[in-house]
């Protein structure tokens, strides 16, 4: 007997004939003599529906009652299979956050998992109980709901296998595994088998959004191996798992992109100590993140501070940044949208010179300009513009061989 926990995602429960196949899988699961702990999302559409909501009542909602909202999408997918099941014939029991408890910070929003009690769960499933819980929400202190961030789900499930010691969690989503990129955009993609808890780590962070970032996190801490696979049919999927040999001699295992960033530009700052810190602790002070810096000296003694922030928070952060500038004697700020930055990711480029250049070789011979670089031990990213997003990763892709056979 193992205990399994199995996350289904968005697509996987969006119509109530897919929340019967999904009702069949877990059923298969139980009847091999398992346990079994099933965290889902919302119905597909259902959380972006309900943000577009939010959005349409006043322009920056506040966090917590953007989590009561948000975070209803997935109390009905967990009636919905709970409800299937015993039709089937099944003990099951569903659990909203606040009633696992998932306990998390009050970071509305963007919470952050601080401990989950095994108890409730333990009990049920001593039962016989098949235990449903809703993903992407928990509790904070005061009982106020918190959620996880968008993508969540992977976060919740990963968390509860590690808090049960699950022996398998397994991710069920729309596509059949983890690929060399977005196999959406470039159908020559390929599928990884398994993939570093490091690598996962990078692409996920930069764009691939087939597993929140948060997940891997818990993955690589507390040593879950993940299994990512297909809701829709049985194949073997992407073990993502600790680095081994056999990882190391791939040189470029993936390529990410991410058009989620704008590019903001502090311009004519002097360039005097201090100044980065006056720019930055406002931003974080409000909770944006704020991704690539550059900044730049020219002769004149004046610094261009570029970087780059969630495409959502662009207006925010424009609103904090603008008196800044006028108060350091800046000479203005500008802001660009339409970026894209694309990343190539391996652990393999450790021991591997010349991955860089090779990278912004490919992009030059499409006359593809890069404003931007940043590269990090297992990973080199380029902002560029937001046009070529598809071209770049093709020729990537092509170039770093990692299109598949025939
Ligand atoms: P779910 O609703 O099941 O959580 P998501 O939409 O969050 O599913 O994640 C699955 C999607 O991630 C796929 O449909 C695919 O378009 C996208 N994706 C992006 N990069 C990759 C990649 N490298 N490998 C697989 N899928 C990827
Ligand atoms: N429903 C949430 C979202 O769409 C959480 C998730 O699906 O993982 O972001
Ligand atoms: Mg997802």
């Amino acid at each position: 007997m193992a205990l399994v926990v199995q996350k289904y995602g968005g697509t996987s429960v969006g119509t109530i004939e897919r929340i019967r196949n999904v009702a069949t899988r877990v059923a298969k699961t139980f009847d091999e003599g398992n346990e079994v702990v099933v965290i889902v999302s919302a119905m597909s559409g259902e959380t972006n529906r309900l943000v577009a909501l939010a959005n349409e009542v006043c322009e920056f909602p506040s966090d917590r009652e953007y989590d009561v909202l948000v975070s209803t999408g997935e109390q009905v997918t967990i009636a919905l299979l709970s409800m299937c099941l015993q039709s089937m014939g099944y003990q099951a029991k569903s659990y909203l956050g606040s009633q696992i408890p998932m306990r998390t910070d009050s970071s509305h929003a963007r919470a952050r998992i601080k401990s989950i009690p095994d108890t409730n769960i333990r009990a049920d499933l001593a039962q016989k109980t098949i235990v449903i819980c809703a993903g992407f929400q928990g509790v904070e202190e005061n009982g106020a709901i918190t959620t996880l961030g968008r993508g969540g789900s992977d976060t919740s499930a990963v968390a509860i296998a590690a808090a049960l010691k699950a022996d398998v969690c397994e991710i069920y989503t729309d596509v059949d595994g983890v690929y060399t990129t977005d196999p959406r955009m470039v159908p020559e993609a390929r599928k990884i088998d398994k993939i570093s808890y490091e690598e996962m780590l990078e692409m996920a962070s930069l764009g691939a959004k087939v597993l929140q970032i948060r997940s891997v996190e818990f993955a690589k801490k507390y040593g879950v191996v993940i299994h990512v696979r297909s809701s829709f049919d049985d194949s073997q999927g992407t073990l993502v798992m600790k680095e081994d040999e056999e990882m190391e001699t791939v040189l470029v295992s993936g390529i990410a992109f991410n058009k989620d960033e704008a590019k903001i530009s502090v311009l004519g700052v002097p360039d005097q100590p201090g100044i980065a810190a006056q720019i930055f602790s406002p931003l974080t002070e409000s909770n944006i993140t704020v991704d690539m810096i550059i900044q730049n000296v020219s002769s004149d003694g004046k610094t261009d501070m570029t970087f780059t922030v969630p495409k959502t928070d662009c207006k925010k952060a424009l609103q904090i940044i603008e008196p800044v500038a006028l108060e350091i004697g800046a000479r203005g700020t500008s802001s660009d949208p339409a970026i894209s930055k694309i990343s190539i990711i391996g652990v393999g480029m450790r021991s591997h010179a010349g991955v860089a250049s090779q990278m912004f070789a490919t992009l030059s011979k499409e006359g593809i300009n890069i404003e931007m670089i940043s590269t990090s031990e297992i990973k080199i990213s380029c902002v560029i513009s937001e046009k070529y997003t598809e071209l770049a990763v093709r020729v990537l892709h092509e170039a770093f061989g990692l299109n598949k056979e025939g």
